[in-house]
């Protein structure tokens, strides 16, 4: 590694808190699928960000469009009304078929939102303050401490405990554990419909079938985490909406705002007016003109480059050729995902084969520490996904 980018990575080691181990690469700037570390080296990005740059790197009308935007205003407050988050709210409803929104900073805040909506219809119902959440194993809902109390890998909540209390996990895509936990306390089920950090696991249909079927008859609500696999990637604008199993309430960020930090969570008219009130929840930058304008702006893109039709026929190649090197190496031991969002599962830790991926120019990440995670751009082709495997066969075929 050259001397200034090592320079870099230990002025970060001295001043950045130690929560992530970071691979050794100090990137520069982007281009359409390519990044560029400050040396100038150019990588394929099969990562864009951990699913949020959906639109690739530099895409001029999105630029734009932030650009116009912070010449005109970036914050104003809450407490009053701006154009570009009303665009973004009206975009954001008819691509998702619900009726209310807040917009938040980050997924963990949006799933925060979502926790309390759920806990205050519960609270409207009945007065009492004991309901419970059932949440899955191996789900990630993010780091806050609600978000955390709902993720469903232990490691990640045992020094933080007590979480916020009255959670059950139980085992995605087997009814009967969920069957299981529900009580009459019992008022909202969470989960990723296709969980990503956990492993990417899919949920199935007959699943959310069941599972938005036992919601309707207790009046418990169903809460979507589509924060990862949302805005376009698996070939839906929302994975739900594929089954058409509809939440009650639903969570989205990272390809939102496609790089500007924004999120939010969003309910059904049922939820919305016997929930969350003047009073009861807020935040001083979420859905501000910034935001507003990233949002507003993605949807654009999503249409005009018809984003949707477009993941849903590149997948399939991508899938066929990971299958391809699924069957070539006996130490990958399953293949699955859904669209964009996929993963292959090895019987050893992949983090070797992440570094070495990324020294032959190629960016890949884990999910889990067994799992490499593909979930490049939405906008890659053919010859990006050959590129791709090419070289993790060249890496793959070195272990
Ligand atoms: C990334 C992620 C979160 C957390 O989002 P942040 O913006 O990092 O807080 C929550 N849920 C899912 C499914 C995620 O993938």
């Amino acid at each position: 590694m050259a001397e200034l980018m090592k320079q870099y990575i230990d002025e970060a080691e001295n001043a950045l808190l130690h929560t992530y181990n970071r691979y050794q690469v100090v990137f520069d700037k982007g281009e359409g699928v390519n990044l560029y570390d400050i040396e100038g080296k150019k990588y394929l990005d099969f990562v864009s960000g951990i699913a949020v740059f959906a639109l690739g790197y530099g895409v001029k009308e999105y630029n734009d469009a932030l650009k116009a935007q912070v010449d005109k205003i970036l914050h104003t407050s809450n407490y009053y009304y701006n154009v570009p988050a009303i665009e973004a709210a009206k975009k954001l409803k008819a691509a998702s078929g619900m009726d209310r929104i807040f917009f938040t900073n980050s997924g963990a805040e949006a799933v925060e939102g979502a926790i309390k909506a759920a806990r205050k219809y519960a609270y409207l119902k009945d007065g009492s303050t004991d309901h419970e959440i059932i949440a899955m194993e191996h789900s990630f809902h993010g780091r806050t401490m609600g978000a955390l109390s709902v993720t469903g890998n232990p490691k990640y909540r045992e020094a933080f405990e007590p979480g916020i209390g009255n959670i059950r996990f139980a085992k995605m895509n087997d009814f009967d554990s969920v069957l299981a936990n529900v009580n009459d306390k019992t008022c909202a089920i969470i989960l990723e419909t296709v969980q990503g950090e956990g492993g990417i696991y899919p949920a199935e249909e007959s699943f959310l079938k069941q599972i938005r079927a036992l919601c309707d008859e207790k009046d418990i609500l169903l809460i979507l985490d589509e924060i990862q696999c949302g805005m376009g990637r698996t070939g839906y604008m929302f994975a739900w909406q594929k089954y058409g199993v509809k939440p009650d309430i639903m969570t989205t960020a990272k390809a939102l705002g496609c790089g500007v930090p924004v999120g939010a969570f969003l309910m059904t008219e049922k939820v919305g007016p016997n929930s969350l009130v003047a009073g009861d929840h807020g935040t001083t930058y979420g859905g501000n003109p910034l935001a507003g304008a990233a949002i507003s702006v993605v949807f654009d893109l999503f249409e005009k480059y018809q984003i949707l039709d477009h993941v849903r026929e590149i997948s399939s190649y991508l899938e066929e050729k990971l299958d391809m090197l699924a069957g070539k190496y006996e130490f990958i031991t399953a293949h699955r995902g859904s669209g964009l969002m996929q993963g292959l599962v090895f019987d050893r830790p992949v983090a070797p084969i992440i570094s070495q991926a990324i020294e032959n120019g190629l960016i890949l990440i884990n999910a889990g520490a067994n799992i490499i995670r593909f979930v490049p751009p939405l906008v890659i082709t053919k010859a990006n996904v050959d590129e791709m495997i090419a070289i993790l066969d060249q890496c793959l075929a070195q272990q």
